[in-house]
């Protein structure tokens, strides 16, 4: 069932639109489907914001079981595979001997993490978990929500925090069962709206908040959890370790910024940038000259910008290197996903004129574009 939100989900206080009107048929999942035809699910989709603590969070709830029907996490990229392995390195310092993992996806971090903590014993709770078993790991099928009975003092999550429906609820539940550490991986949301890299991954159907990193901390050590260390990676994650109660060592409210960004407005700079983006896409599409045009990434940060209004009608496809997305078409909207190596990188001379619309926020310096002489990249 789709929901909505009436009051800010942090501290209670009240909430207000920030587009006058809702925007309508948003799809209800942002994962990949196997036929064209396939009938997607759709939601009303609008902003809010939180004048009391300056948050902000979407005013529609996905439904849970059409939100998560597939894992589709099977994420792909050199930046990606670069942060598990330094947040596998973060969480080993303190050679945890068992592990919780909320959200364990496709067991790429419980991987990392067991080739490092030889006699460890690791516990994920996943609805949809698709990754390696072992002889150590228990999987447990469920929302971590829903799910009783687990002692474990030390919880890691890496990119699963943003995506709860109530996160209060998850530190709070974390803190009655004598969680002690929790080791959380976030997206640097400082660094994606911030002018310099602008990622579009923050505030759709699964990252439903938006919360500076400062602000985050504020939150964990408002229901128990004090912030011990911190550490940045490439404007695409940040790595946080949180300890409950006054911890030993505890360095509390000391949270630098990484970027000098106004708090106050950052966010709804930012949210303004998504329609004017929306909006100058739209100029390109209106003045193609019979070339076709893809966009680059085959993800939310590219198909987010339906949502403000960008025509996915003159959108010919997606482009990723993913084998998971390529054949496959995006939710909703039915966009097929073209190998951007086939399309892009191999292109030859005598192929056909293309514009090619690069929305990759901080992946964009994973791709090696140079110079094409019948590619328009559209930055
Ligand atoms: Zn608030």
């Amino acid at each position: 069932m789709i929901s909505s939100r009436g009051a800010c989900i942090f501290c209670d206080g009240a909430v207000k639109d920030i587009f006058d009107k809702d925007m309508q048929n948003v799809p209800q999942n942002c994962t990949m489907v196997e036929s064209a035809h396939e009938q997607g699910a759709f939601m009303p989709f609008n902003l809010q914001k939180c004048n009391a603590c300056d948050t902000y969070q979407t005013k529609y709830l996905a439904d849970l079981g059409i939100l998560y029907s597939s894992n589709h996490y099977v994420p792909f990229g050199a930046l990606r595979q670069e942060m598990i392995s330094l947040f596998s390195e973060f969480v080993c310092q303190d050679q945890p001997s068992a592990i919780l993992e909320i959200g364990g996806g496709n067991g790429e971090l419980f991987t990392a993490l067991a080739k490092s903590l030889t006699s460890l014993h690791y516990t994920i709770v996943d609805p949809a978990y698709i990754g390696p078993r072992s002889d150590n790991l228990t999987v447990v099928d469920g929302f971590y929500e829903d799910v009783k009975g687990i002692d474990c003092g030390t919880v890691v999550m890496s990119h699963v925090f943003e995506h709860f429906y109530d996160p209060v609820a998850i530190i709070n539940k974390m803190q009655k069962e004598g969680v002690q550490t929790i080791y959380l991986c976030h997206p640097d949301y400082d660094a994606y709206v911030a002018k310099e890299s602008i990622t579009f991954n923050v505030l759709h159907c699964e990252h439903t908040f938006y919360i500076s990193n400062a602000g985050l901390i504020s939150l964990f050590e408002k229901h128990g959890f004090n912030m011990i260390r911190y550490q940045h990676h490439r404007g695409y994650s940040v790595f946080f370790e949180f300890s409950s109660g006054i911890g030993d060592n505890g360095i509390t409210g000391q949270y630098i910024p990484r970027a000098q960004v106004s708090q106050d407005d950052a966010c709804e700079q930012y949210i303004y940038t998504l329609v004017s983006r929306a909006e100058y896409l739209n100029t390109i599409l209106a003045n193609t000259n019979g070339r076709d045009v893809y966009m680059w990434p085959c993800s939310i940060h590219s198909t987010i910008l339906f949502a403000y209004g960008l025509r996915h009608q003159g959108i010919k496809g997606m482009l990723d290197n993913s084998l998971f997305k390529i054949g496959k078409n995006t939710y909703g909207h039915n966009i097929p996903c073209f190998s951007f190596d086939k399309v892009v990188t191999n292109r030859s001379e005598d192929e056909a004129d293309i514009i090619i619309v690069i929305n990759g926020g901080c992946f964009t310096r994973e791709l090696n574009i140079g110079e094409k002489a019948n590619i328009e990249f559209i930055l």
